[in-house]
């Protein structure tokens, strides 16, 4: 944690305006699910809500950072905050961890009034885990707050979504993801425009591709791809070379791509569409609609696999969807 107190981003104001508010109404739910794209900073929100429910002097619109509460948080040792996640990425969720969750909710907190547990990524529980933590829910202790987070609220058992008040974090505005990543990207070599544009408005996945070699891998699946599509390379060495990588990103990139060609066969968002090369157009321009719409719920389902913790062998998942990716574009030359 670089920021403390961690303060909301430009875009998650309303968000967490409203947040401050129903607290400082008593108001606030039992449960909050915050959902949306990865990369527009829904873990730094719940971050910034768990620290500012537990300080003991919150100042206007955000935690003092000064209190014994804070100090706490700041130390990461805060006896009344529970923070629940994998104990690798793309592992799941435990049940044994969120059974501790239900005894450690009976207890009183021993710092401030409440006691706050995040959960994230909240699709990555079993279903085991997954009804451990409804009883939680249906019995909800006093002065707790939960906060669920996750990129894909359709993983998320529909009876534990139903008890948790949804926040919606949408793609920013491009003016003012421009503004907020500008300056963090001078000196870079790369512009916060050319950087949105491959993560489809996201701007902490933008500026986090300026981190390692993520460009290079970015650019590297990106031409996989183009070749794969123009018959240059063959499926097994392409999804050999992503399984290398991280699984994840690779599918992330993937569904972001092809939402943009779904658009540009459409004739929208055009500019947005950032791997678009010449030799591709007559290829893509022939796919059908209907074929590519398949091909993305079976993506879509790929990705959830994924990060079900449910630990698909990547290899065989991404083999599949790339040969899949080879019957779609022989439909179309058929
Ligand atoms: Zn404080």
């Amino acid at each position: 944690m670089s920021d403390f107190p961690a303060l909301p981003y430009p875009w998650q104001q309303e968000v967490w305006q409203g947040f401050i508010q129903q607290f400082s109404d008593n108001r606030l739910p039992h449960a909050l699910m915050l959902a949306g794209s990865p990369g527009l900073g829904k873990r730094h929100l719940a971050r910034a809500m768990a620290q500012y429910v537990l300080c003991q002097r919150p100042v206007s619109e955000s935690a003092c950072g000064k209190c014994k509460s804070c100090e706490l948080n700041r130390a990461g040792t805060h006896p009344d905050l529970i923070q629940l996640a994998p104990a690798e990425p793309g592992k799941a969720i435990r049940v044994d961890d969120v059974r501790a969750l239900t005894e450690a909710q009976g207890k009183t907190a021993q710092q401030s009034g409440y006691k706050v547990v995040t959960l994230m990524p909240a699709e990555a529980m079993n279903s085991n885990a997954a009804n451990a933590l409804l009883k939680t829910l249906e019995e909800p202790a006093a002065d707790t707050l939960l906060i669920l987070v996750t990129d894909a609220p359709s993983g998320v058992l529909p009876t534990i979504r139903s008890r948790c008040q949804l926040r919606t974090m949408a793609i920013p505005p491009n003016e003012q993801s421009l503004h907020w990543l500008t300056p963090l990207v001078s000196g870079s070599g790369h512009s916060a425009a050319e950087l949105l544009a491959l993560t489809r408005g996201a701007p902490l996945a933008a500026r986090d591709l300026l981190e390692g070699d993520a460009l290079d891998l970015r650019a590297r699946w990106s031409s996989d791809l183009i070749q794969l599509t123009l018959g240059q390379t063959d499926t097994l060495s392409v999804a050999a070379g992503w399984q290398k990588g991280d699984g994840r990103a690779v599918l992330e990139w993937f569904s972001g791509w092809l939402h943009d060609l779904a658009c540009w066969q459409v004739g929208a968002e055009r500019a947005r569409f950032a791997d678009i090369d010449p030799g591709l157009t007559s290829v893509l321009k022939g796919i059908s609609p209907s074929l590519l719409h398949r091909f993305q719920e079976k993506l879509l389902h790929s990705k959830k696999l994924l990060n079900s913790g449910a630990n698909p062998n990547v290899q065989l998942l991404l083999e599949e969807l790339l040969m899949d990716w080879g019957v779609l574009l022989r439909a179309r030359a058929g």
